[in-house]
């Protein structure tokens, strides 16, 4: 044990993968060509948002896709033309990250925020509760984290509610529910391409549905002015009738190198999901067993992507789980508290979030309170993963031992 008291980390929790080179040479033959712009094509050209698009649909098995400017973009976009008018309300997770409640106020609607189980999950009672009692008709559910609900029986709470599905899969890009992939249980799912997310295109983002007047509609929308047929994974020219003339254009088109960036990463995503998982498994069994600290199961159900790590102090007095932050960061792991009184870096709570004016949410508070998150990018190893876990482990243990000798 002395060692562990001598280790330290010196990776970095914010440093992704460099972009593949056939993502560096695809992007250099669009700035050689110039056509950056989405519907800026050569004779016979099909263009690298178009390509990204047919095999986003197929990876995810939807027959539309459409490719946007960013994950908030395209949660506003599928907002918007699944009806969503200002004023409504608009049902979510208390557990999620701000681009969410974000991208329901940008469409000048009110988030009713729905409380979240001790899996990091989004309450199924609550949520039929809360949808009789705002009278929602949209529920945007994000698997914040990658922590997915059991989505056979959500998918039954929203028809018996008559509640339209839109998944928030920033974090679940790559998973699946009982085969079923992650964003293919309703309406829509909505993807980010962010540094931080499964594919990093800087900024970037993706819907799917198998809608076709609703992917008529999000095209519109997401700035085609009257170029949509120029989409492959896309509804037919008719499909946009009524669209075209009913839905303003908010601009908010991928462009061609962006999209040149990401194909090559999406070939690649099986690969980096079964990396994560090797990180993920390796830094769960080395916490497995921490007296005071609660892991999360993962249901069998569930193929995660685990790109990022949560665990539980359940119930810990809130200057403990500080003084636990503050132990791990002077070792070189950074945790991410959600239970902090204040926002911090692009951590904040659901009651950090003013614009919402949110009910308080005990049963969320008491499972936030306790909650510590880090990321774990692929440019770490396994042997990280391990000695992030000796380090997380010997911490947490030194600071429960000595809140029970101070007992
Ligand atoms: C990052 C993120 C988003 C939004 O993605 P951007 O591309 O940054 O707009 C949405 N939901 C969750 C849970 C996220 O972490």
């Amino acid at each position: 044990m002395l060692r562990d008291a001598m280790e330290v980390f010196t990776g970095s929790f914010t440093q992704q993968e460099a972009i593949p080179e056939a993502g560096i040479e695809a992007a250099v033959a669009v700035l050689r060509h110039g056509r950056l712009h989405r519907y800026n094509l050569a004779p016979g050209e099909a263009g690298e948002t178009a390509l990204l698009e047919e095999e986003f649909a197929a990876f995810t098995g939807a027959r539309y896709c459409l490719a946007v400017a960013s994950g908030g973009a395209a949660m506003t976009t599928a907002l918007r033309a699944a009806g969503v008018a200002p004023g409504d309300p608009v049902l979510s997770n208390a557990f999620t990250l701000a681009p969410v409640p974000g991208a329901i106020a940008a469409v000048g609607a009110r988030p009713v925020f729905v409380e979240t189980t001790a899996a990091l999950t989004i309450d199924l009672d609550d949520l039929a509760a809360r949808a009789r009692d705002s009278g929602a008709r949209v529920l945007l559910l994000s698997h914040m984290r990658g922590h997915i609900a059991d989505m056979d029986a959500l998918v039954r709470v929203a028809a018996a509610q008559g509640l339209t599905l839109i998944e928030d899969c920033a974090h679940t890009m790559g998973a699946a529910w009982n085969g079923v992939p992650s964003g293919r249980h309703g309406l829509a799912g909505c993807y980010s391409t962010q540094t931080y997310k499964h594919l990093n295109s800087g900024e970037g983002g993706l819907i799917v549905s198998d809608d076709a007047a609703f992917m008529a509609r999000a095209i519109v929308i997401s700035g085609s002015y009257m170029l949509y047929g120029r989409h492959r994974a896309a509804p037919p020219p008719e499909a946009f009738a009524e669209a075209a003339l009913d839905c303003p254009n908010v601009s908010a088109r991928m462009d061609n190198l962006r999209a040149a960036i990401l194909r090559p990463q999406l070939a690649e995503l099986p690969a980096r999901v079964a990396r994560w998982e090797d990180l993920y498994r390796t830094l769960e069994a080395g916490l497995a067993g921490t007296p005071g600290l609660a892991l999360i199961e993962r249901p069998a159900a569930e193929r995660f992507v685990g790109s990022s790590f949560q665990f539980l102090l359940p119930d810990w007095d809130g200057a403990a789980v500080a003084e636990v932050v503050a132990r791990t960061r002077a070792r070189g792991v950074e945790l991410k508290w959600f239970g902090a009184p204040a926002p911090h870096g692009y951590t904040s709570r659901y009651d950090h979030w003013r614009f919402a004016a949110p009910r308080r949410l005990p049963q969320t508070d008491r499972v936030l309170a306790g909650l510590l998150d880090l990321r774990l990018p692929l440019t770490f190893t396994a042997a990280d993963a391990a000695l992030i876990a000796r380090i997380i482990r010997a911490e947490v243990g030194a600071v429960f031992q000595g809140a029970a000798a101070a007992e």
